[in-house]
């Protein structure tokens, strides 16, 4: 009875015994290792820490391989994952482990420190072990071949997982999702991948023929890192290149050095890496696929993977942590066809765009979108008000706006919490930062609302100009006529030298970004 995810890990075990499934900096597990460590600590964690189905364990630590150990061992346990993020003060991981009623933490050092006044069983790996704590190892013990799993019966409609959202709008919501979520997400993953090669013109019995190296550039604690790369590649027998934080210089190296045939992470990944000095210095040849999603992509990104990176199957898709990860998305010649596309629904998905009032619009109206599936998530977790807002008649409102056109892909305009209203006229941010993006000088653009007496918002754009470029702000409003209407052009525009504030899932903080520029 062992859960879907298990089940994968075990089968991998059998059938892949010695090739590696987990790469971090110089230590490479295969799926023997990974297996038997994760079924020892199943036992551990039902035998010493008295772990019985639905108990909540949080896991917080950076990409390392016990992360995945860990979260494989909680679900054999038949009790609750909960990936904590990595990111988060003492003051977050403390809602974080109480919100979700966690039973026991499972850390590493760096985040030990902040979650010791918590007063909840801890475990440490990579670190100092705070008093009162355990080490990893010493938990885990002798591992041997005949490790006998937890007798635990698990349903797929059983709670699997709880991971907290973005918290780009508000406060992280719990989103807790059951077995069956989990088990269709590589499903997902894997269609759209099949596609994106067949779409590329490629036979897809030939690019799935060579071993599949992920090259992982996003965290654990978050549905793509999990469920994206994590999970399909243990489904599929691949191989998963951790690293500690993203860093582009890095990526290039491991690219090369592991022969990573696949890089999955936000759009800003792919777009740091071509911009690296080192770009053009590292062999690349293995890689063949980059896909992104999570955050707006820019067409400009297409185009410079188009021309950067020839014949790589670029692929970007859309999801959300209520949606387990993709749930819409395309690749190869569609996405070429349609570059401001998140692409078609996955063929299990249901999506609709519906108005105020919840009715359906015809097609190329905006509106919010809708989803519907099994990768839709149970509810989120101990907020019985927002899991009745958020999920009417059994479709999941997405907070996005978006038009669906005849051929049924899928455009998403902007966060329904982020466009600017200019005397009533609606200004989508996404579409203004597309066509900034468009600009030779700009590395990095995020529009925002700013106050004004009549208009109620005026359009401002804070710009991190690309190394050694320079352009005024008339230049660029200038370069901007020519492609969006004069309303939408950015009265304001403030310049940066330093990064803007994302999320580790790539999403710009504007919220932050208002209060920097703006004040309180
Ligand atoms: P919170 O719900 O806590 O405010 P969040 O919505 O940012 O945070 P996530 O679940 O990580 O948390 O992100 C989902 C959102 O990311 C979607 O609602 C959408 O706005 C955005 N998104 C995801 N993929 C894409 C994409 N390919 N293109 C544009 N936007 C995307
Ligand atoms: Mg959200």
């Amino acid at each position: 009875h062992a859960p879907a995810h298990f089940r994968a890990l075990l089968e991998m075990s059998r059938f892949h015994d010695d090739k590696v499934f987990l790469v971090y900096e110089d230590e490479h597990l295969t799926f023997e290792d990974v297996f038997r460590r994760a079924a020892t600590l199943a036992g551990r964690l039902v035998e010493e820490y008295g772990v019985t189905k639905g108990d909540r364990v949080a896991v917080a630590m950076r990409n390392y391989p016990e992360w995945v150990i860990s979260f494989s061992a909680v679900l054999a346990a038949g009790a609750i994952a909960v990936p904590l993020n990595a990111w988060w003060t003492e003051p977050e991981l403390t809602y974080g482990v109480r919100d979700s009623g966690a039973k026991l933490l499972i850390a590493d050092g760096e985040r030990a420190s902040r979650l010791t006044s918590t007063g909840v069983p801890l475990i440490v790996t990579r670190g100092e072990v705070p008093a009162g704590a355990r080490a990893f190892d010493d938990v885990l013990g002798e591992v041997t071949a005949d490790v006998r799993l937890p007798d635990v019966r698990l349903s797929p409609d059983d709670p699997a997982t709880i991971f907290y959202t973005s918290g780009t709008t508000g406060n992280p919501k719990g989103a807790l999702g059951s077995h069956r979520n989990l088990g269709q997400s590589p499903m997902t993953v894997a269609y759209g991948l099949l596609r994106a090669v067949a779409m590329a013109g490629k036979d897809v019995a030939a690019a799935t023929g060579t071993r599949r190296i992920t090259l992982l550039t996003v965290p654990l604690f978050h549905v793509t890192g999990c469920f994206s790369a994590m999970t399909t590649t243990m489904f599929s027998g691949g191989g998963l290149v951790l690293m500690y934080k993203w860093d582009p210089g890095q990526a290039l190296r491991l690219i090369e050095r592991e022969k990573v045939t696949a890089m999955i992470g936000v759009p800003t990944s792919a777009w740091q890496l071509m911009s690296h000095p080192d770009f053009g210095r590292h062999d690349l040849s293995s890689l063949t696929t980059v896909g992104y999603g999570g955050a707006p992509a820019p067409p400009k990104l297409l185009e410079r993977i188009t021309e950067n990176l020839p014949e790589r199957a670029p692929s970007n898709g859309y999801g959300m942590t209520e949606t387990t990860a993709l749930a819409i998305g395309h690749g190869g010649a569609d996405y070429q066809a349609r570059p401001d596309s998140i692409g078609l629904p996955s063929p299990v998905v249901d999506v609709r765009v519906v108005d105020p009032m919840g009715e359906e619009v015809p097609p190329g109206e905006v509106g919010e979108l809708c989803v519907r599936g099994p990768n839709v998530i149970m509810g989120y977790w101990n907020k019985p008000e927002a899991t009745a807002e958020t999920f009417v008649g059994g479709w999941l409102h997405t907070g996005d706006l978006a038009k669906i056109d005849e051929e049924g892909f899928v455009y998403i305009v902007d966060r329904a919490k982020d466009m600017v209203i200019r005397g009533g006229e609606n200004v989508y941010c996404a579409e203004v930062e597309a066509a900034l993006f468009e600009h030779p000088a700009v590395d990095d653009a995020a529009v925002i609302g700013v106050p004004h007496d009549e208009l109620g918002e005026e359009v401002g754009a804070v710009i991190r100009l690309a190394p050694g470029q320079s352009v005024t702000p008339e230049g660029l409003r200038t370069f901007l006529a020519d492609r969006i209407a004069k309303f939408k052009i950015p009265v304001h525009v403030w310049f940066r030298d330093t990064e803007l504030p994302r999320n580790p899932g790539g999403k710009i903080l504007k919220t932050r970004l208002r209060r920097e520029i703006l004040g309180p």
